[in-house]
């Protein structure tokens, strides 16, 4: 890529940060970055260290929105700090002077993000974390660890596949201990950054004071620790760490995208100590929580989505919630820069590379044979027009599965089951819909179908 093409790509996501974040932080923040590619790599380039940790701190979501929308393919973007300012932690006079109304607040919080170096992201918090049955239980642990300041369980242990939710607990309860027990030392940092302070503080000789630093803090929270597997005098650095201050009783919090018994060339006695306390995982989503969390998330933008828009976001982009936000972002955009009416077809033209990875062969055969197979019921019966209630049931729920994981249209679907029409299949979705509702048995066989089938 060009560079005149790099700085097109760098002043259209200019224009969405400027919309989402507003002029006045647009100005004093991102219009001072540059958007630099060298080598098939991508990053923005800050002038000094302080610009770089308030943009990561505050506006990294919002970059990486705008940049996702306007057709990057990408899920992070590295700051780095120009060389002749590398070591300039001082902010200059003029960055400190931002004229808004929040300007001391800000300047207090940014004073606390050179300190630490840690940051916390303001959107990640319990308030906006949509619980559904995949997280429930994750939800309520983190809740739990976040609102008592005992410490009961250690560590807790948050596990799951990407994009599920893990960071965005772990941002939810540092913001809820700040808020509630601002005394309490929370430090929250990713495993790779710990193991590169790690590293650094081996080369300029003062890893004592590394050393104090972790083990002068009431709230640890290390994400990703699947990171440091194979790196073994880290892994020694965090189990001594980790000991000291469980011994300490502080609490410590842990991530990683598989369980503690799973984590490959991590050290035995690591592993073990990981699953002491409290284990807790997240599941991939399910409809429900995706249309949960789409329609939490629409509320926030002025443009209208149709509902039957997020239906077929919800139906078609399964992989994870990052994902998910994705895609709506982009629509957003699009809708916003093109001033083009939000529809099922746009979404399609608009999403079309993220639709075709999200792919799924969930063919309506292949639904029908599975609930036949649960039921005992024959498929010759299942696309009959039958009325015994076994039959018929089994029947609703093909219907019911076929409409949720398919995008087949309602008469489509009735035409595979021998030729009924859209009414039928509309009736029994509904009827399954309320079933659902007030039948506990039903509703977890069909779940337990819908992930056989899914899976
Ligand atoms: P992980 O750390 O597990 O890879 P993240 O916590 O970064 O995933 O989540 C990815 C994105 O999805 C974030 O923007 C997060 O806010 C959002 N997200 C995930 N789960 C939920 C949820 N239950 N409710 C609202 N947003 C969610
Ligand atoms: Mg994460």
């Amino acid at each position: 890529m060009n560079n005149a093409e790099m700085r097109g790509i760098w002043d259209q996501a200019c224009k969405l940060i400027e919309k989402y974040i507003g002029k006045n932080s647009f100005g004093n923040w991102i219009s001072k970055l540059e958007y630099i590619s060298e080598e098939g790599e991508n990053y923005l380039l800050a002038k000094s260290n302080f610009v770089r940790d308030v943009v990561a701190s505050r506006y990294m979501n919002e970059i990486i929105k705008a940049l996702q929308a306007i057709g990057e393919n990408i899920n992070s973007i590295d700051i780095r700090v120009r060389q002749a300012a590398e070591n300039t932690d001082i902010p200059p006079r003029e960055e400190l002077d931002e004229p808004e109304d929040k300007s001391k607040r800000l300047q207090e919080e940014n004073k606390d993000v050179v300190e630490n170096v840690f940051f916390l992201d303001e959107k990640l918090t319990f308030d906006t974390f949509v619980v559904g049955k995949p997280n429930e239980f994750a939800y309520a642990a983190a809740m739990r660890v976040a609102e008592s300041s005992d410490v009961r369980f250690n560590p807790l242990f948050l596990y799951g596949g990407v994009g599920l939710g893990k960071t965005h607990l772990m941002h939810a309860i540092a913001w809820n201990i700040k808020c509630k027990d601002p005394v309490r030392r929370v430090t929250y940092l990713s495993a790779e950054k710990f193991m590169y302070l790690f590293v650094k503080s081996l080369r300029l000789k003062n890893s004592m004071s590394f050393k104090e630093h972790f083990r002068n803090i009431d709230v640890l929270m290390i994400d990703d620790v699947q990171f440091i597997s194979g790196k073994d005098a880290t892994q020694e650095e965090f189990f001594h760490t980790f000991n000291d201050l469980v011994e300490n009783n502080r609490q410590i919090i842990v991530s990683a995208d598989k369980s503690p018994s799973d984590l490959n060339g991590m050290e035995e006695r690591l592993k073990s100590r990981l699953g002491w306390g409290l284990v807790a995982d997240i599941h991939p989503s399910t409809y429900e929580l995706r249309l949960g969390i789409l329609q939490s998330k629409v509320k926030n933008f002025a443009i209208k989505i149709p509902h039957k828009v997020i239906e077929f976001l919800a139906v078609k982009i399964t992989s994870n919630i990052r994902e998910l936000e994705g895609a709506l972002n982009r629509i957003i955009a699009h809708s916003t820069l093109v001033g083009r009416e939000v529809t099922i077809e746009m979404a399609q033209d608009v999403l079309r590379d993220l639709l075709r990875a999200n792919e799924r062969f969930i063919t309506i055969e292949y639904i029908q044979k599975k609930v036949c197979e649960y039921y005992g019921v024959k498929f010759s019966d299942i696309i009959s027009s039958k009325r015994n209630i076994v039959v018929a049931r089994s029947r609703q729920i093909a219907m019911y599965l076929a409409k949720i994981l398919t995008t087949k249209s309602l008469p489509e679907i009735g035409r595979n089951f021998g030729g009924k029409d859209h009414a039928t299949v509309i009736y029994a979705v509904k009827k399954v819909k309320e079933l659902i509702e007030c039948d506990r048995n039903f509703a977890s066989d069909v779940e337990v179908l819908q992930k056989s089938i899914e899976n």
